[in-house]
């Protein structure tokens, strides 16, 4: 199956839709990371809901989701970014002790979803929500109606191999250019069909076949997909950057212990190594990338 996310319009009826699903972007993400997995679950369904929420935001840039658990937390950190302009995704969990089962409320017990979106030009936007005892769909649902005013659908499964989405959104009425009130029972409608939809369906039939056994008897209007990808933003010069940021002090302190400072990107597990001189160059020049080796 592919990685890819395809968009549809129900003619006449103010709902659009969007369908994901991704393999070899869960495998990548995964990948450099031995996740429990109830951890390696909820990854991907982080990743479909941030696809499926990508296709719903305008503007190119990047969205992000992140979840913080409390304190008791097994799953302390989660966090998963789409580029919006080019389909590139990326995610990472921090846990503690082995995960058991449990969805997102269990696992990130007395935590909040951050959703951001930081565009190429203009205001970085963020929206914080409590965890919904229903999951992560719920939780977004539950985003798009108190934050959006736009009553949404989500489904979202992941067998830890293999994650799926659906959303569907009502749009605010077109003002009366189009015949929404023909058709009063359409999101209702639509509704219903969605829920016949099962997490095994979703993430072992093809899109095409899903969309068709679902909604084979409404006006949709299929666009083609677009395809998805695993790809990282590290570089040499942002972790550069990251070192400055921490300041001399803590860099010198590692270094005068380590006799090194090794970076491990957390999002694709490149590791780079900064020696005595490296930390010279990067701390005193802010804007030449430092000869580390990049290995991975
Ligand atoms: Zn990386």
């Amino acid at each position: 199956m592919s990685d890819a996310s395809q968009r549809l319009i129900f003619e006449n009826a103010d709902v659009r839709g969007e369908i994901v699903q991704l393999d070899e972007v869960l495998a990548a993400i995964c990948e450099h990371h031995a996740y429990p997995p109830a951890v390696a679950r909820l990854l991907g369904e982080a990743a479909a809901a941030a696809a499926l929420m990508c296709a719903t935001i305008r503007s190119d840039g990047v969205l992000s989701l992140q979840v913080e658990g409390g304190e008791e937390a097994a799953v302390s950190m989660l966090l998963v970014q789409i580029d919006a302009a080019d389909g590139t995704l990326r995610g990472t969990a921090r846990y503690r002790g082995e995960p058991g089962r449990g969805g997102l409320a269990e696992l990130c017990a007395g935590g909040r979803l951050a959703i951001t979106i930081e565009p190429e030009e203009g205001q970085r936007y963020q929206g914080v929500v409590g965890l919904d005892e229903g999951g992560l769909a719920a939780t977004l649902e539950g985003y798009f109606r108190d934050s959006e005013q736009l009553p949404t659908r989500l489904h979202l499964a992941c067998d830890g191999r293999r994650a799926g989405g659906l959303l569907l959104q009502r749009l605010p009425a077109s003002g009366g250019t189009r015949p929404t009130e023909d058709d009063p029972d359409a999101w209702d409608r639509i509704g219903y069909l969605a829920e016949t939809l099962t997490d095994r369906e979703l993430l072992e039939r093809p899109a095409h076949e899903v969309l068709h056994r679902l909604f084979h008897q409404e006006t949709v209007r299929v666009f083609e997909p677009r395809t998805l990808a695993f790809q990282c933003r590290c570089s040499a010069g942002r972790i550069a950057s990251i070192l400055r940021g921490l300041g001399r002090e803590e860099v010198e302190q590692v270094l005068a212990e380590e006799g090194v400072v090794e970076v491990r990107c957390q999002f694709c597990g490149a590791t780079y190594r900064y020696d005595r001189v490296d930390v010279a160059q990067v701390l005193s020049d802010s804007s030449a990338a430092p000869g580390s080796d990049r290995y991975h």
